[in-house]
Order: C-alpha cells, then structure tokens, then sequence
C-alpha cells in the first residue's frame, strides 16, 4: 500500500499546504501520458473553432449519455438549458461519492484524472462557464492529492487561459452528494437539500445559474465526442444503450468496477465480469443501486439493469452500486442496516424523514416487524420528504418485505 492512500485527509492537506511533495497515490495516467495519447485536443479544438458548442452538445445528445451520479437526467438536454440561462453560469462537479457501495468515481480519478478533466474543461467551454467548483470527498485523500497535482500541472501547460478551478472538500456527510445540499455547502453553509423549483440550472451555486454533474458524466465526454455518439450507442443489451461503470461487491469472487454494456443483468454481471459467487454462497439478492435503490431477489436476477427499467419493482439503478448477497445473508438485515445508516445521515430539515428514518429503524430492530405501521410509516416518509433520502430510505424496508415474505413468517 501507497502511504497517501493511508494518510488521513487532514495529514495530506498539512502536507500539501507546507510545500511537501507525497509520492504519487497509485500508478495513474499522467498529464504527459495522457497529452501524448492525444489529451486536449479536443479542448484545443474546441476553444480555436475547430468545434462549436452547438455542435459538441448535440453529439452528446445524440450519445443519450445520461447523468451518472445516479439521477440520470440528460447531459446534453442539462448542458442546452444552462447555456441559456443569463451570464455568469457556474459549474459544480459532485465527486462526494457517498452512496454506499459506490466506487467508481475513485476508481476513474485514480487511474486517468485527466480525461475527466478534460471534459470538465469541455463542458465549461459549451456552456459558457465562469468559474468550476470541484467537490471531492474528503476520505479520498489519495485523490485530492492525483487532483491538486495535475490541476496544477494543468494550469502551467494548458495554454491560453482556464475558467477558474476551486477543489473543495466534502465533510462527511452524505446528504452533501445530494446537488442542493452540495452547493449550499460550497457556499459555507450547512449541507441541507434546497426545496425546488427553483432548480439548480437557474439559480444554483451562489444565486446564478449551474451546472450540476457527476464526475463520471464528464469522464465519458471526450470519448463520445472523439469516436462519435454511435461507438457509445453501439454497446448496450434488451434494447438498452451505452455502458454502464457498476460497483460490484459482496459475495461474488471478483468485486470491483466492472464497465458493463448497459441493459446487462444482474446474473449476467456476476457470470462475465465478477467470476462467479464468492466460494460456498449460492446468490440470493441484490441491491441494484447502493442503499437507497431497494433490493431485489434472485428469482429477478435477469432483469436488464438500467435507468428506468426497475422502477416498477420499486428499485433504481442509481450510481450503478450492485451489492450481491447470498442464502447466508438475510434480507431483513440489510434493510435494518440500510435504514439505521439513513436515520443516522438524514440532515434533520424535514419531520417525515428525520423522524421516520429513525422510528422505522427501532421498529425494525424488533423481532417482529409490526408490517402494517412500517407500510405507513414507509407512505408517510417517501410522499412527504423534501428530498431523495427521505423519499428513498424505504426502499429496502419495502423491498425486503414484498419479496422475500419467506423471512417474515
Ligand atoms: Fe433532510 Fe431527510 Fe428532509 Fe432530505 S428528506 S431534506 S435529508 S430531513
């Protein structure tokens, strides 16, 4: 192990502050490796005319390249919107990556930080951006240490000037991955979700206009661009277009971040990409998107795993974070931890949530699960929350009692 990948948040921005070089976190794409590949050209492009704007979000368009920090609205369409908003337009790009079983975005900082950095630059330069906060969680020391590196090496190479670029660090709290949440605590405030409208896109980051995305979103620009949307649309399964980075973890043999095509199920996804169940589990259910997306049973393991596609099972896919379980596990269980993780990062703005995350995780720490009050109790909490913990944190409560009745009896 790298020493910066066990150093705490606090001793890296120690170090970096009093002018000390860290060895680098892990092998990764270098600013040199990466302009040798052809990196930047396509920004160069861009800012000489090469490109207009017009043009770059209708590619992206044309991709259906949806925004992968788990809400999915479309980048192009989000791009389009902003763009007409009044001048000057901000840009906040959510590396807070909280959601557990995510872990994807680290995993692109860490091996090739400047494609993302690339099409971050892109975006800026389509939409007319002013300035760009980068919100990075503050447990991936490892990576705020890759990003003060290279956007320093960024600034000196790059020429012609950049937006201004502000890294930012998260705290801790989960719901700081939540856009609104994330922006007010940009501004210096507590992290708590804004009530919309209005949007983000029309007054975000300090009262103007922003534009929202996820790391991932960005990472994926210039490869659209450069091979065309039909190379990202050509992959894809069921009818479902593009690829998809899942976390995978949990019993299966080989967990990671699989780059899967889009559409791809869930017993496919442990059979091709992870090897197999981990030895001696026999697979018995799944989280289709980290804690908040539900889980769901073996018997629909084949079901195409995408946005949209899992909504009647009252699921998502989200950021893509598949955990596996097996017959050792037990649904209950995992709905129990899933809900005490909400109660315990509900932010407090809203009764339905902070009070029922927390009355629904006492009730579900009995013996016997009182179903009919946490059926309501799970109404009351997703029809009346301000945003989408509340609204979401039944998820798994439900799920685990709608399909796996065996446990209950
Ligand atoms: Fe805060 Fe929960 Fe309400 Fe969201 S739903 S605003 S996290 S209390």
């Amino acid at each position: 192990q790298n020493p910066v990948d066990r150093a705490t948040p606090a001793a890296v921005s120690a170090a970096v502050e009093q002018g000390q070089t860290l060895p680098a976190p892990a092998a990764y794409r270098s600013y040199a490796a990466y302009q040798a590949d052809g990196g930047y050209q396509l920004y160069q492009d861009c800012r000489s005319g090469h490109r207009s704007p017009e043009e770059v979000i209708a590619l992206l368009e044309s991709s259906g390249l949806r925004g992968l920090g788990g809400a999915g609205f479309p980048v192009g369409r989000k791009w389009r919107i902003v763009r007409a908003q009044p001048a000057p337009r901000l840009m906040a790009v959510n590396i807070d990556e909280g959601e557990p079983g995510t872990f994807k975005d680290r995993h692109y900082l860490e091996r090739d930080p400047h494609r993302f950095l690339e099409g971050m630059l892109i975006a800026a330069w389509a939409v007319g951006i002013e300035s760009i906060y980068i919100y990075l969680r503050d447990e991936y020391a490892g990576c705020r240490q890759i990003l003060l590196r290279e956007l320093q090496q960024l600034r000196e190479a790059v020429p012609g000037p950049l937006p201004e670029i502000q890294l930012r660090r998260g705290a801790g709290a989960y719901i700081c991955g939540e856009e609104s949440a994330m922006i007010e605590s940009i501004e210096g405030k507590r992290g708590m979700p804004r009530l919309r409208p209005p949007f983000v896109a029309q007054v975000g980051l300090f009262g103007r206009p922003t534009l929202e995305h996820n790391m991932e979103s960005l990472y994926w620009v210039r490869d659209i661009v450069e091979r065309g949307p039909d190379w990202f649309t050509g992959h894809g399964r069921r009818d479902r277009k593009g690829l998809r980075s899942f976390s995978v973890s949990g019993r299966v043999r080989k967990p990671g971040v699989h780059l899967a095509p889009a559409g791809i199920s869930v017993r496919e996804l442990i059979a091709e990409y992870c090897g197999g169940m981990a030895e001696g589990h026999e697979f018995y259910g799944y989280f289709p998107g980290g804690a908040s997306g539900g889980i769901l049973p073996a018997s629909l393991g084949d079901l195409p795993l995408d946005f949209d596609t899992l909504t009647p099972y009252g699921c998502f896919i989200g950021s893509a974070a598949v955990v596996v379980f097996s017959t050792q596990d037990k649904a209950r269980d995992l709905a129990l931890n899933a809900m005490r993780f909400f109660a315990e990062e509900s932010c407090g703005q809203c009764t339905p949530c902070r009070v029922g995350t927390a009355k629904a995780a006492a009730l579900m720490a009995q013996p016997q699960w009182d179903r009919p009050l946490l059926e309501e109790l799970a109404g009351a909490m997703s029809d009346a929350s301000i945003c989408g913990l509340g609204q979401a944190a039944a998820n798994p409560l439900r799920c685990a009692m709608k399909y796996f009745p065996e446990e209950f009896r």
